[in-house]
């Protein structure tokens, strides 16, 4: 199996089961134009996101990493009217091509950026009081992941989902001789999530337009 078939294959499932969305499309066309780096999500991603989100019936989600709002517009797409996206991001050039993406897909009223370390973002969300979200996507800084993870915990309720990506590192998550901070990281995270009794959690392979990698899914159940 290759990169070619691997993208190929997303590519057709792309075109059967999504079909073009001039909204989204715009999104990456405007976070390229800004020069920021293509590490969003894939579309079938984006999607798996969406329906996850619709799934979990959120009406509150929190997504750790925003880049230029693409995954951000896919999963406030799921919430109702009165429903509420907060974003974290640590870069003001990225935040600024987020609001305006989520601007231009009619999402402004329900998704807000908050600019800072996720870790400083988060501390004041839970400083705030913020009432519990119902959906997680953490996808940021690698070796932050643990600390976002135990953060995701403390802002949940019984029956939220927390999904994490990029944990399986090119399959370097198993290399426990590993000395990168993004492996350390995620091999951290799975040990900080086994050893939390509040959820349940898997992780999976995943291969495809975005090479070879996999999400984490916990289910926070008490
Ligand atoms: N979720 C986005 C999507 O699929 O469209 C992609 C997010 S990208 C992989 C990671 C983002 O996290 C980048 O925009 C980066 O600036 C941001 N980031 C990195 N370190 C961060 C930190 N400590 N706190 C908050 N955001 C951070």
């Amino acid at each position: 199996m290759s990169q070619q078939q691997w993208t190929a294959v997303d590519e057709y499932f792309g075109e059967v089961l999504i079909g073009a969305d001039p909204v989204l499309e715009s999104a990456l066309a405007g976070a390229d134009e800004a020069g920021l780096p293509h590490i969003n999500v894939a579309p079938n991603q984006g999607k798996l996101l969406h329906l996850l989100a619709l799934t979990v019936g959120a009406r509150r989600i929190l997504e750790v990493g925003t880049l230029g709002g693409y995954s951000a517009i896919w999963m406030a797409r799921a919430l109702p009217a009165d429903g509420k996206l907060i974003t974290l991001e640590i870069d003001p050039k990225h935040a600024e091509v987020a609001r305006g993406n989520l601007k231009h897909a009619g999402l402004a009223e329900v998704a807000e950026v908050r600019i800072g370390p996720a870790a400083d973002t988060l501390a004041q969300l839970a400083r705030e009081g913020a009432e519990p979200f119902d959906f997680v996507f953490i996808d940021a800084d690698k070796p932050g992941n643990p600390a976002y993870f135990e953060w995701a915990v403390k802002l949940s309720r019984p029956g939220t989902l927390i999904v994490v990506d990029n944990v399986v590192r090119g399959g370097a998550v198993a290399d426990a001789a590993s000395t990168d901070p993004s492996v350390t990281g995620s091999r951290r995270l799975h040990e900080v999530v086994a050893a939390e009794p509040r959820v349940s959690a898997t992780s999976v392979q995943t291969v495809g337009v975005k090479g070879y990698d996999g999400f984490l899914l916990a289910r926070v159940e008490s």
